[in-house]
């Protein structure tokens, strides 16, 4: 049932004296790197010290390009992968062969915990390259002795026609191309339930709602986990949902877990949202203190029944960055999926806008409905628009203009979608 008995379950005291240890191994070797030799770093004399460093951000990284944190010799790093950043330098991030080793048991763990065993079948729809998706997960899946197909994205007949010749049993996914493949199989006549071996299915890199990945399990006839990671300490498997599906346990003996106020910085009790905040304890090419992750999320309280002692952190809300202000009001992408997945029919696939009209934000939100829905009375669409009106006005305080759009009508990207579409001039 544990890929790592003792590590997912030592008791609380135990693993604040391992983060101990570690964390002086992290100082250490990060007074290695340009950018934190710079800082003064000391040793601390416990973990509530921690909070006298001062955080290290994106920005910090970006200007560290290329080489400012790199804490090892050039002799040693064996890969270099880089985040998926819209302007500006990238974030690159290096590893030890070590590094790469421990992350794939990191992910060799969360598979592990979610019921994946050798004898299953594989397959990977991430993205190969500087993304950390595919190899990842790929290193992750050897590891545990998988048969792992490195599929990579795109080429959905291709990715049906391999799930189908050999029965493909497990499949990591983005969610959003996870609801497009099933507009595929429907196409081509194909029930996942009945025609496939499909069991599993790993959700991440972006922020996907509940309601969503309830879809995708009923659609597929899979249990979907929720997977985070992200590039800068790793990649997946930061964080990861157990059988339980009621949060991801975030591994305690590789990161320090902190929630902070995004416009204080300050550090927030266990329960309360704020801003994921990480500093690693295994890296080291790179080993990053107090990262400001930019996600937002909350350490959800009491213990798991899975047993597993290192804590949860709840699905994430989005980025602080992706917050949106319609006309004074702070909507979440999210909010929106929520509300229309919840509306039978609708929300495989949707987009939102926002435009200036008349020096008012105006909120538009369009969404594709299902052939048979799509195919309806003028009627029943029009009863479908003013539901998803009046339903999201409930859940936003903001009335927003719904578009039913005909399936496979919006875009769909290979990697990460891209909901929001601001076309305000003044974001300009
Ligand atoms: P990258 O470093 O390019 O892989 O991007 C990492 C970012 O993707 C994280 O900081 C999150 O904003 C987002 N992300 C990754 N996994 C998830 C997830 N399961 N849910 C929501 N957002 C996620
Ligand atoms: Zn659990």
């Amino acid at each position: 049932m544990y890929w790592q008995k003792k590590l997912e379950t030592m008791d609380a005291e135990e693993l604040r004296a391992l983060q101990l240890k570690q964390l002086n191994l992290s100082i250490a070797r990060a007074k290695n790197a340009p950018f934190y030799r710079s800082r003064g770093l000391r040793e601390v004399k416990s973990l509530e010290e921690l909070q006298e460093i001062p955080f290290t951000t994106k920005q910090d990284l970006r200007d560290g390009f290329p080489y400012g944190f790199l804490a090892v010799g050039l002799n040693e790093v064996v890969r270099l992968h880089s985040s998926s950043g819209t302007t500006g330098n990238p974030t690159v991030v290096f590893h030890t062969a070590t590094d790469i080793d421990q992350w794939a048991n990191l992910v060799a763990r969360c598979m592990y915990m979610t019921g994946v065993r050798p004898g299953d079948v594989f397959q990977n729809t991430m993205g190969y390259g500087l993304f950390t998706g595919g190899l990842g997960f790929h290193y992750g899946a050897e590891k545990l002795g998988v048969l792992t197909i490195p599929i990579g994205p795109g080429n959905s007949k291709r990715q049906i026609w391999f799930m189908q010749k050999f029965g493909t049993t497990v499949v990591h996914i983005l969610p959003s191309y996870a609801m497009h493949l099933y507009s595929i199989v429907e196409e081509l006549g194909i029930d996942p339930k009945a025609d496939l071996k499909l069991r599993i299915a790993f959700i991440g890199s972006e922020p996907h709602s509940d309601e969503m990945r309830r879809q995708i399990e009923r659609l597929w006839g899979v249990k979907a986990y929720n997977s985070y990671g992200l590039s800068e300490v790793c990649g997946p498997g930061v964080a990861f949902e157990c059988p339980e599906q009621n949060g991801m346990h975030i591994w305690e003996d590789s990161f320090i877990v902190e929630i902070v106020d995004p416009a204080t910085g300050r550090v927030l009790p266990d329960g309360e949202e704020g801003e994921l905040v990480l500093t690693t304890l295994q890296r080291e090419a790179m080993p990053l203190l107090r990262y400001r992750t930019g996600d937002l999320t909350r350490i959800l309280p009491g213990r798991c029944p899975c047993g597993r002692t290192h804590r949860r952190i709840e699905r994430i809300k989005g980025r602080t960055d992706d917050m949106l202000i319609v006309n004074g009001v702070n909507i979440f992408p999210i909010q929106i999926e929520r509300t229309i997945m919840r509306v039978p029919g609708v929300g495989k696939n949707y987009l939102i806008e926002i435009h200036e009209e008349r020096h008012m934000d105006r909120l538009h939100v369009k969404v594709e409905v299902d052939r048979e829905v799509f195919h309806g009375t003028l009627a029943e669409l029009t009863g479908l628009k003013e539901r998803l009106t009046e339903e999201l006005k409930t859940e936003l305080t903001v009335t927003p203009v719904v578009s039913i759009c005909e399936p496979g009508s919006l875009p769909v990207s290979e990697g990460k979608a891209k909901r929001v579409v601001d076309l305000r001039t003044k974001n300009k």
